[in-house]
């Protein structure tokens, strides 16, 4: 007996010592970076910025709401702002508002970079809601307010603003640098970013790396981290968007049959939400956990060091949240249900369409094989909706493309940490794929639990200071990139 007791203990000391060992060895593997001297803002950029919010280059889901008289303005906004630009490099337009700007290097050898950002924003579905109005507040206590001020127009201003104040400077760049500003990114992107990517490749451009919107830094959101992160996005979930349709014999309310349309396609649905893709952590989130974890406080990094042991834990806490399920599964969600139209008539058929966020690993037709799998009732015609789009290759973390976003953040603000992330929704980017595997995603304004909500809602805003951070990030990146 006692015999078993203690080699019972001797496995459990024996266990926790390899716990703690491994926290010993869960090091850190952040870049040490210098800050770089403050680089002063060009003058009017907060104005210019200002200026670009205000107009109201929205993309509607109905293409018929379109008004091209904001996005001409816009046209003219970047002609009038940037001269330097327009007048040394070349310029192409792609279906009439979206941008190509293409500033050639001294060596033909070397691939070009290409940064990325979108001028188009989406709607505002509650003005009311708003505590400003939506495109013209302009600075509030050193805030800027307005539909786009993150989501995109800070990348196209703070994009725009460095090169020309590079040129201005008289820098020559190493390699070639292209400009690809979207007018319909949130209407999936077909007429501006895909197009300039297809006209890359036809050329035979293979780029350096691709710097897209995506990610940004975050403080406060990361479990057991105090300083910001910077998470940079190095792979985009893809979506489908699928319709289960039924049609059966409908009739009278006071004569129904044993199972209506209505009852079919709610069992359905309800065995597709019951069974959801599996979860696992990728590889981007492993990525994640490497970079991040050593940065955490003791009892995080404890479990991150062990992840092997607490898979399941961990699993189950992202589990908790909507923004931590969408990490670790293709997400199912239920978007349209429809049936009937009078009370006392049992319809003849019904649908229901179900939008999935597919991860990485993972492709549409292995979705519409689960669902396919999981309703198992031949009475339902499950058909795709809309045409999808696979998740993104993950692009390479230990690379030099890779080191000159995470240098040029830090360059900027040396406290903040960095580590690899998974973009949740979809961006331009994703066309950008047929030029390099190297395609990275990220913006430095930050993100807070105050201000998330505001992405695509109500108040969106970005702080004066942050959007002279973005003017001076591109500008690193620029120069890291590019520079003698
Ligand atoms: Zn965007």
């Amino acid at each position: 007996m006692k015999k078993i007791f203690l080699s019972l203990f001797i496995l459990l000391f024996l266990f926790i010592a390899y716990l703690f060992f491994n926290v010993y060895n869960f090091t850190s593997s952040q870049l040490k970076v210098e800050g770089v001297p403050h680089v002063s803002t060009p003058d009017g950029a907060v104005d210019r910025f200002i200026e670009a919010v205000s107009f109201r280059t929205i993309s509607f889901e109905d293409e018929a709401d379109f008004d091209s008289s904001q996005f001409k303005q816009f046209n003219l906004f970047l002609e009038n702002s940037y001269p330097k630009i327009h007048a040394q490099l070349t310029h192409t337009v792609f279906s009439e508002f979206s941008h190509l700007y293409h500033w050639k290097g001294s060596d033909p050898n070397l691939k070009p970079i290409i940064l990325m950002a979108h001028l188009d924003v989406v709607p505002i579905a509650s003005p009311r809601a708003w505590s400003v109005h939506p495109f013209t507040a302009g600075l509030v206590d050193d805030v800027i307010y307005g539909r786009g001020t993150i989501d995109c127009k800070f990348g196209v201003v703070a994009i725009m603003e460095s090169i020309e104040q590079l040129l201005k400077e008289g820098f020559n760049p190493k390699r070639d640098i292209y400009i690809s500003l979207g007018h319909d990114e949130e209407v999936l992107g077909r007429k501006g970013a895909f197009k300039i990517a297809n006209h890359l490749k036809e050329k035979g451009v293979e780029a350096h790396f691709v710097l897209d919107e995506g990610m940004a830094i975050t403080k406060g959101l990361v479990m057991g981290v105090d300083a910001p992160v910077a998470m940079i996005g190095i792979a985009e979930k893809g979506f489908i968007s699928l319709e289960l349709n039924i049609a059966m014999a409908g009739g009278h309310s006071s004569t129904p049959a044993k199972e209506t349309a209505i009852d079919v396609l709610s069992t359905a649905v309800s065995k597709v939400k019951a069974n959801p893709c599996p979860r696992s952590f990728n590889p981007v989130i492993k990525g994640f956990m490497r970079k991040i974890g050593p940065e955490m406080d003791f009892k995080s990094k404890f479990v991150f060091a062990n992840r092997a042991v607490f898979n399941s834990v961990l699993l189950n806490e992202y589990e908790k949240t909507g923004s931590g399920s969408g990490t670790i599964r293709t997400t199912t969600a239920p978007t349209i249900f429809e049936a009937g139209i009078k009370e006392n008539v049992i319809p003849t058929m019904a649908r229901a369409v179900i939008n999935f966020r597919i991860i990485p690993g993972e492709t549409q037709e292995d979705v519409i094989e689960h669902v396919r799998k999981v309703v198992n009732d031949e009475r339902i015609k499950i058909e795709v909706l809309n045409k999808g789009s696979d998740p993104s290759p993950i692009s390479p973390i230990d690379n030099d493309q890779y080191e000159t976003i995470e240098r040029s953040i830090k360059q900027i603000l040396p406290e903040i940490k960095s580590a690899p992330y998974l973009v949740l929704g979809a961006t331009d980017s994703r066309y950008f794929n047929i030029l390099t595997p190297n395609v990275y995603r990220f913006s430095p304004f930050v993100i807070t639990s105050d201000n998330l909500t505001c992405f695509h809602g109500i108040d969106e805003r970005v702080p004066k200071s942050e959007f002279e951070n973005g003017i001076r990030f591109y500008r690193q990146v620029i120069l890291n990139a590019t520079g003698e």
